[in-house]
């Protein structure tokens, strides 16, 4: 039967939060590496495959499929298929745009964070040498998941050397942002732009207040964790991109044992960039996750101020959109 707890890590630093971490490394800025993953002009494919690659589960393609699985999981699990299990980090922290946004956003997407756990199963087990043989099914990456331990993953991608290449390269109907993150798509927000520092990063997953937070932060240092994003104009700033991307590195800070977070925000309207680093707040995590339980519960929030919603994507189906 399978077990949706079976890959969540006993590793203790995986649970433990707030310390500093226990590898040490390289925090010299560098761009995060993508192993052998070409990037020329865009998005794109790697120019080569290695020998994994054909191997890759195809099942991983298809989202019809991962929906599938997800509701067999949460049934087998005595949870219900419409409660949310996986939740990505930024679609979250977007609770502090609007609360119906954030859980209307993450039903809507729940499916590409758990393919995003099975993709990690995958990678990082095959890079650790976690399997002999090819997984083929969803049960058996979240078997090989709960073998892999955050340091180890930790370990590898953080190395000065740079990350290791890594066997997803040619999986039809992706592309590299889904493969890396499609989690933050806070599109203007491009960790590799001009003004953004650059440090290395890695996925991860941890469990936490009922859910399976996904996400990957724009970089880290030994010490904090590293956030970007760009806002249109200074109202937008203080309205949209400060709270959300407090929030985001404040949950990163828990997921990935850092004590501090950095949050830069580049204000495009006068090319100003917002520095804000400070200690990691633990209480707006569990805040921030009390309250987006209660709406993913009930399905009541307070609407936001109008303008918010005159293009959301989600307008048409919202109970608690303010008449106009
Ligand atoms: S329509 Fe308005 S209240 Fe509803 S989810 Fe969108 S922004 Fe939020």
């Amino acid at each position: 039967m399978y077990n949706i707890a079976l890959h969540l890590t006993t590793d203790p630093m995986y649970f433990h939060s707030g310390s500093t971490p226990q590898s040490s490394y390289d925090v010299r800025p560098r761009r995060p590496s993508l192993g052998s993953v070409a990037s020329e002009g865009g998005i794109r494919y790697a120019a080569e495959a290695g020998p994994m690659s054909e191997l890759m589960p195809d099942f991983l393609t298809e989202e019809a499929t991962i929906r599938r699985v997800l509701a067999r999981l949460k049934r087998e699990a005595g949870r219900p298929s419409d409660q949310l299990l996986y939740v990505g980090v930024h679609n979250l922290s977007q609770f502090w745009w609007c609360a119906m946004y954030s859980v209307l956003k993450s039903r809507d997407r729940e499916w590409q964070f758990f393919r995003a756990v099975l993709i990690d199963a995958w990678r990082y087990g095959s890079v650790l040498s976690k399997f002999k043989q090819i997984p083929r099914s969803a049960a058996r990456l979240l078997e090989i998941l709960s073998t892999i331990r955050q340091r180890e993953v930790e370990k590898r991608w953080m190395a000065p050397e740079g990350s290791p290449d890594i066997p997803w390269s040619l999986l039809p109907g992706l592309t590299l942002r889904d493969l890396i993150d499609p989690l933050d798509d806070d599109h203007a927000a491009d960790p590799s732009s001009e003004h953004a520092e650059s440090y290395p990063t890695y996925r991860w997953h941890f469990q936490r207040g009922g859910y399976i937070l996904v996400g990957v932060p724009d970089g880290l240092s030994e010490h904090f964790v590293y956030e970007f994003k760009s806002a249109a104009s200074d109202s937008m700033f203080r309205k949209v991109a400060r709270p959300v991307g407090r929030t985001q590195a404040d949950v990163y800070g828990l997921m990935y044992h850092r004590p501090d977070k950095r949050l830069q925000v580049y204000v495009r309207d006068g090319g100003a960039l917002e520095t804000l680093h400070e200690p990691v707040d633990k209480e707006r995590v569990k805040e921030t996750l009390r309250k987006f339980r209660s709406v993913d519960k009930t399905g009541n929030a307070m609407p936001p101020q109008p303008w918010k919603c005159r293009k959301c994507e989600y307008a048409s189906i919202c109970t608690v959109r303010p008449a106009a």
